[in-house]
């Protein structure tokens, strides 16, 4: 779907050779150049991009693993491993990207939301590099990187919707510009791809001989392909609630008595995988895959209702972790067709965290000159920080009730 601008890692040695040296050449003449650091969560990501978008270098070190092992994110050890990690990633990127430190025009970093000791390794180490090297510093919204990096791919115009569902996030907002968005809908409790790692745990999927090296989500969608999710039927969660909110914690609590249930029948000790771990998987992923799919159609007929998408060409951008599911862009296919909304999911690289993001959103903030510092003294790291303006009660005030849509996806 997307024709990439950026394949500098793509390609063999010489290849990355070859594009850098013309890359450098190109720079020269005429584009600014932004290094992005992300370590808002459990990534340790850098990049060092020109102004078109064009991604010179980059660089990712991924903990994934590490908490897999545990269980979920020690937010001590996240900040152990970035602390560790941020110099090499920083240094990779800039050495991959050709460019030297003067070269640069800013650095963007991620300051919020995310966790506190994750964030305030990033930005320490941003802090002392701007303030070395003499360089402006462009702090980052986290989920407003994520909703504009569809822009580094493709010419994608203002408004558009976009739903971000993650680890750590599930959120509708409508972009209206770089820094200016309308909040319809967020989570109440907690987020898809979080619900979906819980119950991969709970199932013990990391005994699964296709699931040891992955995330729950992935895990899920895995076997929810070899599985009937007829075989076990979750209530959709807030059915009567008209708004664009989400809440996935009742699910997964429907889930868990469910996985207790079978182990009781099976004669079996939590802990063992179950036989009917494909069904237990498609069944859940169809939950979350509806209830996000209603909460996405009811957002798009608020925002016709209310002129706020365009008539030409109106778009939902679908990014985070758990938009890499197939599943779930399958079931928001269903809705945007019936919407008449024009469907853009960034491939799965774009759409977890990662430098490039955040050097995007460095970029299109130089771009329009919005939040460019040359003092950095005020600057600190939120974990909680609203995206743009909370619209959720407008939206629920609204009380749009959704048209019958059948969600079933066929191969
Ligand atoms: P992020 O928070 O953006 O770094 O993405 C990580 C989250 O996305 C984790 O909770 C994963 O379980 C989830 N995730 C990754 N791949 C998939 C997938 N294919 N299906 C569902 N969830 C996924
Ligand atoms: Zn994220």
């Amino acid at each position: 779907m997307f024709a990439f601008k950026a394949s500098a890692q793509q390609g063999t040695h010489m290849f990355r050779a070859k594009i850098l040296s013309k890359c450098a050449f190109r720079r020269k003449m005429s584009s600014r150049l932004v290094l992005g650091i992300e370590t808002s969560c459990d990534e340790t990501g850098a990049a060092v991009m020109d102004e078109t978008g064009l991604i010179l270098g980059e660089s990712l070190h991924s903990q994934k693993e590490v908490h897999l092992k545990t269980g979920g994110i020690i937010p001590t050890v996240a900040q152990r491993l970035h602390r560790e990690n941020i110099g090499r990633i920083v240094q990779e990127a800039m050495e991959r990207s050709g460019v030297t430190q003067s070269q640069l025009s800013a650095v963007a970093t991620t300051v919020k939301p995310g966790l506190a000791l994750s964030l305030g390794i990033g930005l320490d180490f941003s802090l002392n590099f701007v303030k070395l090297h003499q360089k402006p510093f462009i702090p980052i919204h986290h989920m407003e990187a994520h909703a504009l990096t569809v822009r580094m791919l493709q010419p994608v115009v203002f408004p558009f919707l976009v739903l971000l569902v993650s680890g750590g996030h599930s959120l509708l907002a409508l972009a209206r510009g770089i820094d200016d968005f309308l909040l319809l809908g967020q989570t109440l409790d907690e987020a898809p791809g979080d619900t979906m790692d819980k119950v991969a745990r709970r199932l013990s999927l990391i005994k699964h001989p296709k699931c040891s090296m992955i995330s729950g989500g992935q895990a899920i969608e895995i076997l929810a392909r070899d599985g009937n999710r007829l075989k076990f039927l979750f209530k959709p969660p807030m059915g009567a609630h008209y708004d664009c909110n989400f809440s996935f914690a009742g699910l997964r609590n429907q889930v868990t008595m469910s996985i207790q249930k079978k182990e009781e029948e099976e004669g079996v000790e939590q802990g063992t995988l179950l036989s009917c771990v494909n069904d237990i998987a498609a069944a859940t992923q169809h939950a979350v895959a509806s209830h996000i799919a209603k909460r996405t159609h009811r957002a798009i007929l608020f925002c016709k209702a209310k002129d706020l998408l365009p008539s030409c060409n109106p778009t939902l951008v679908v990014s985070g972790g758990v938009a890499s599911n197939q599943y779930i862009r399958k079931i928001l296919k269903i809705v945007t067709d019936t919407t008449g909304l024009h469907l853009l999911c960034p491939p799965s690289k774009f759409c977890t965290d990662n430098g490039v993001m955040i050097a995007w959103n460095g970029v299109e903030r130089l771009r329009e000159g919005k939040g460019i510092l040359s003092h950095t003294e005020e600057v600190n790291y939120e974990p909680k920080a609203p995206l743009g303006v909370n619209i959720t009660a407008e939206v629920k005030e609204a009380a749009i009730k959704l048209p019958p849509l059948k969600l079933r996806v066929t191969d």
